[in-house]
This record gives structure tokens, C-alpha cells and sequence, in this order.
């Protein structure tokens, strides 16, 4: 970020304790390297383990729960800072890369905690080694309309919607506050990739950090169906793309609309997951409260005597940009990134119709879409009236 007119200079120590994800951090050591294996087993890293520990499961638990790590707020700047290169290198390492996502969005959720705060200086420092693209200008920051809305688009806020923005000649400008938000939305993306590491290395993480690989799979479980709907596990990978596409979307910790979240929570209750299920399924938006979340799933799945409304029909998802049948080029797995042909087939017109063919088993209310897909039976309403899980907004 280039800087008009003068700023003073920032402790890079203190910088780099509270942003420790910055380039440049490793400083802190004083110039004398750690080594994977060192960090991993040697007794004088123990702490920072500890800490990097504390670090994933409180980012596994609620992503802003890491505020609130004692150990974290009180340790040392090399200790902050191996802490969270060794909770980096873990989630690098960790079968699925739901716990990176989501520790990503927990510590970016920290960075913006100061940076919210920080004087305009301070926010002018952190942009700039982040290759932040933009101007700041005394309160304000100006960027390109194409760097706005690669940073803006998960965000769910109205106000940083770019219909909201002044756009000048291709330049949009945003008060510093919101650059601050912006900038988390850089941090998040910068650690929601994992490291490359070497097969050695990973076998060698996961022999050692077994336990915490167990206590994160204990802390983020594998969705489970209701007794008598769908008694064991919920058949994620049947799923159709456009519902497996709004769960990767959250798990990235970015925006999912309205009509996304709502669908979701509708389906993943139709198809037996239970309230636990579906409320792990919103722990990585952006915008994620608990509290909120549990009161909209409940209002969802209790409607109608337990039934809950109605998911989407394919038609509606099209109409929102929803449907997922073409493949989504961004997702990891080839299966996801191509064509599915069963979305093809002119009978399928419900996300429940396909689960159902895919072999899953979903509630069987007369009407509503999950008979069986030769019926013909006609999906019910789309939308229901109510507010989206995880941020209370209608
Ligand atoms: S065709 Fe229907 S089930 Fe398939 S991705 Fe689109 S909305 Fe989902």
C-alpha cells in the first residue's frame, strides 16, 4: 500500500507478535532458525506447542475464541510467534482441511481485533507487507475496483457491497475502518492454503500430533443423521454439488447469501443431520454467532411440527446462482470440479430428489419434494420466510 503524506514508525517486534502471519516475522528468533523437527519434538519448544495447540482447538471450538487464550495474550513475542508456525504446520498437515479453514478465519478474525483499533500508522504498516493493493490517504483508502471486489466479495456486510461504493475512473475509496476489514479478508486467504510440506514431514506431524488430531476430530465430527431419519452417518460425499458447494464455501469462511444459508440448514434437517450437524455447518462464516446460529436453526428445523421448511427446488437455486451442475473449477476435488450428469437428467428438480437417488435417505413429508425422484412429484415452496443462521439477518 503506498502512503500519501507522513506516518511514524511502528515497533516491528510488537507488529510482528500481533501479526506473527506477516513476512518478515520470523525475526523474532533472532535470527536463528527452528527446524520442523525441533519445533515437534524438542522439549524446549514445548510451550509454543502447547500454545499452537490451544490455538487450533479454540479456532476448531469458535473462531473468536482466540482472544481469550491466557497462555497466548501473556507468552512472550518468540513464543507467540512459534506458536502459531506450529499450528500452521499441523492444520498443513491434518487429514481434511476443514480445521485449516477454519483456524484461517480465527486468526484473521484476531488480526482485525487490533486492527480495528490501530492507529492509521499501524494499519498503513501491516498493509504494506501484506502487498495490500491500494492507497491510503489520511482516513481513507483507495484501490482498484477489481482488488476491491476480490477482497470484498466474501464479505457479507451490505455496506461493502460494491453497488455501495464511491467508484471513481476504476478506483473505489473505503474509510480506513473498512480497509481494516478488507485487510482480514487478505490474512484469511494468505492462511487458509496450507504450507507445502513434504510426505516425510506429514507422516511425521501425524505420528506426533496424533492426540490433537483426535480431539479436533472429537471437536469438528463428521455430520451424524437423526435416529429415524438417517441413523449413522450423513452421506456427505451424495450430496448434490450445489449443497457440497455451499459447504465448501462456508468452510472457507466466505460469503454464502441468504438463500444459500437458508437452504442448507433446511436440507441438511430434511436429510436427518442433527441440530449440532447443522449448526457446525455455518462455524466458519465470516459472520459466525453461535448464539444466533441456534436460535435460526432451531426456528427452521421446528417449523411445521418438526417438519422445517422446505429447501430450495433446483429451479429456485438457478434463479440465485445456486446451482452447482456445470462444476466448480475452485473446488479440490476432480469429482466437484466437473460436469454432474444426474443434475442433467429433466426429472431432477429438487436437491432432495437427487440425494435420494445417490442412495440417501431423506424425511418423507407427502408433497415436499423428497418422494422418490419417478413420482414426479412437484417440489414444494422454495423459500420460507426466516432469518439466516449465523447472523439473525432476514
Ligand atoms: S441441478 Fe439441482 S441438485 Fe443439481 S446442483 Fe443444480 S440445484 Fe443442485
Amino acid at each position: 500500500m503506498a502512503v500519501r503524506g507522513t506516518s511514524a514508525p511502528v515497533d516491528a517486534g510488537s507488529l510482528f507478535a500481533e501479526y506473527p502471519f506477516l513476512p518478515g516475522a520470523d525475526a523474532l528468533l533472532g535470527g536463528e532458525p527452528v527446524s520442523v523437527r525441533s519445533l515437534l519434538e524438542e522439549a524446549a519448544y514445548e510451550r509454543p506447542r502447547a500454545i499452537g495447540r490451544a490455538r487450533v482447538l479454540a479456532a476448531a471450538d469458535d473462531p473468536r475464541a482466540l482472544h481469550d487464550i491466557d497462555e497466548l495474550n501473556a507468552a512472550a513475542a518468540d513464543v507467540r510467534y512459534l506458536s502459531f508456525l506450529f499450528a500452521r504446520l499441523v492444520l498443513s498437515a491434518a487429514p481434511s482441511p476443514a480445521a485449516l479453514r477454519r483456524w484461517a478465519v480465527a486468526e484473521a478474525k484476531r488480526g482485525y481485533g487490533r486492527l480495528a483499533r490501530a492507529p492509521a500508522n499501524e494499519l498503513e504498516e501491516i498493509a504494506r507487507r501484506l502487498g495490500f493493493p491500494g492507497e491510503l490517504d489520511g482516513g481513507s483508502v483507495t484501490l482498484d475496483v477489481a482488488d476491491y471486489v476480490r477482497l470484498a466479495s466474501p464479505i457479507r456486510e451490505a455496506e461493502f457491497r460494491l453497488a455501495r461504493q464511491p467508484v471513481r475512473a476504476g478506483r473505489v475509496t473505503v474509510p480506513a475502518v473498512r480497509a481494516a476489514r478488507l485487510l482480514q479478508e487478505a490474512i484469511r486467504r494468505s492462511l487458509a492454503s496450507p504450507l507445502p510440506l513434504a510426505e516425510p514431514v506429514v507422516a511425521l506431524v501425524r505420528e506426533r500430533e496424533a492426540e490433537l488430531f483426535g480431539d479436533l476430530a472429537r471437536r469438528m465430527p463428521a455430520p451424524v443423521g437423526r435416529a429415524g431419519v438417517a441413523p449413522g452417518a450423513l452421506l456427505r460425499d451424495r450430496f448434490p454439488p450445489c449443497i457440497r458447494k455451499m459447504q465448501r464455501t462456508l468452510e472457507k469462511g466466505e460469503n454464502l447469501s441468504h438463500a444459500g444459508r437458508f437452504c442448507l440448514a433446511a436440507f441438511l434437517h430434511r436429510v436427518g443431520a442433527d441440530a449440532e450437524t447443522i449448526v457446525d455447518a455455518y462455524r466458519g462464516a465470516p459472520d459466525f454467532d453461535e448464539s444466533v446460529t441456534r436460535y435460526q436453526v432451531d426456528h427452521i428445523t421446528s417449523h411445521h411440527d418438526g417438519a422445517g421448511y422446505e429447501p430450495a427446488s433446483c429451479d429456485t437455486l438457478r434463479s440465485h446462482g445456486l446451482c452447482a451442475r456445470e462444476g466448480d473449477p475452485t473446488a479440490p476435488t476432480p469429482a466437484d470440479r466437473g460436469r454432474d450428469e444426474l443434475c442433467f437428467r429433466p426429472v431432477l428438480r429438487h436437491p432432495l430428489q437427487y440425494y435420494r437417488l445417490r442412495g440417501g435417505t431423506t424425511m418423507e413429508l407427502p408433497g415436499d419434494g423428497s418422494g422418490p425422484v419417478t413420482s414426479g412429484a412437484a417440489p414444494g415452496t422454495s423459500d420460507a420466510p426466516g432469518r439466516t443462521p449465523s447472523t439473525g439477518r432476514r
